[in-house]
């Protein structure tokens, strides 16, 4: 929701622009209007909304926001990945990552187009390997402009997107109470009418905010971002690791796995001399097996400004194999497009610097 000024029209559930229309003496039916022209006609401001009374929308348009993102760079070719830059109302930076069908990707199948979502501007949590973190904390992102992120993406690809994942900018636990609005709202038949097995949302490690997702009735899946499979690695490349260590973690997914149907990811980038021993290997597929988590290997996408790079392709596939050998279901992504395939978050930083120097 909105923290300051109107709320916004895009970050209410369907039920609540009912409630909205009752409370002003509309019709309830108003609220299936105003949501299929915002998720299904896609027009950009009330007036455009013809089927209401010109009165209504008047109204409307004086007590809600219509937030609109505005694109501005996209890199990529249609084939390819495509990172799209979006400046916000107040002039902060997200970016979104449009990747083509790949076998390989949460809850996708051939024929599926994904949608990498930011949650946040900037991260508190700054894992020493992102380019996220790099820049501090800016704010989180309204309901609205995290569903936003879909729609100007489709209407400036011309793809329908059917599978999301929430890992953008950000730590979206740490953006909880929106980002479980904003599954809604990608989720329901009124809005994107996106399958929840097709939305995944991944964490660094916040374990309180995994059990608490556990407890939500909502099918998306989890991803946990581990990189390592014992204290010590975590604890050099993730500060939150400090807060939640692995065994707070690790017993949190338990409790989210007691919870739910669905199988865990485990996210892990492979980086050169941090993570890729062998034995972290052994160690991460017995925490697999603890789960019945599964597993995706990331080879590291180097960031500028920073010392850490991926192991050669052998030694991956070396990790990949031991993972095999105890009975882990993993996979070793090989990523599309990757020269702008880069880690989320260094598009926008680049823009930001470029423009604070031209400001300077
Ligand atoms: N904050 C959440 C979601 C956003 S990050 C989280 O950490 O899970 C999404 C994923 O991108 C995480 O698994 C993160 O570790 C990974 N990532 C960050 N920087 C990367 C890089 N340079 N190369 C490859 N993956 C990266
Ligand atoms: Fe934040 Fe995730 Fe990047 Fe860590 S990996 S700094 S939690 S966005």
């Amino acid at each position: 929701m909105q923290k300051a000024g109107k709320p916004s029209i895009q970050s209410l559930l369907l039920e609540e622009i009912a409630a909205d229309l009752a409370a002003r003496n509309e019709r309830p039916y108003r609220a299936k209007q105003i949501a299929n022209w915002i998720y299904e006609k896609r027009v950009t401001s009330f007036d455009a909304m013809s089927d209401l009374p010109l009165e209504l929308r008047k109204q409307l348009a004086e007590v809600f926001e219509f937030h609109q993102l505005e694109i501005i760079r996209i890199l990529g070719s249609k084939d390819t990945t495509r990172k799209f830059l979006f400046r916000l109302a107040d002039s902060n930076l997200i970016e979104s990552v449009l990747i083509p069908a790949s076998p390989s990707l949460y809850g996708a199948t051939s024929d599926r187009r994904t949608i990498c979502v930011s949650t946040q501007v900037g991260c508190a949590y700054g894992c020493k390997f992102c380019a996220s973190g790099l820049d501090g904390f800016s704010r989180n992102l309204e309901v609205g402009e995290i569903v936003q992120q879909l729609l100007a993406v489709e209407k400036e690809s011309g793809e329908k997107i059917d599978n999301v994942v929430f890992m953008g900018m950000g730590e979206p636990l740490a953006n909880f109470a929106n980002v479980v609005r904003a599954i809604q709202i990608i989720n329901a038949p009124w809005g994107m009418e996106i399958g929840a097995r097709h939305i995944t949302v991944s964490t660094s490690g916040l374990a309180p905010q995994i059990r608490q997702l556990a407890d939500q009735p909502l099918q998306s899946r989890l991803a946990i971002s581990l990189h390592g499979a014992t204290d010590e690695v975590r604890n050099r490349i993730m500060p939150v690791n400090r807060k939640y260590d692995l065994n707070a973690l690790l017993s949190a997914c338990d409790y989210y796995a007691s919870r739910k149907k669905q199988r865990i990811y485990f996210e892990y980038i492979l980086i050169a001399d941090v993570n890729d021993a062998e034995e972290q290997a052994h160690l991460l597929a017995a925490h697999a097996r603890r789960l019945g988590a599964k597993v995706n290997l990331i080879p590291y996408n180097t960031v500028e400004g920073l010392e850490w790079s991926r192991p050669s392709r052998a030694r991956q596939e070396r990790f990949l194999s031991i993972l095999h050998e105890h009975g882990t279901v993993a996979t070793l992504r090989r990523e599309k497009g990757h020269d702008i395939d880069a880690a989320c978050g260094q598009l926008r930083l680049q823009t930001k610097r470029t423009e604070e120097r031209a400001a300077t």
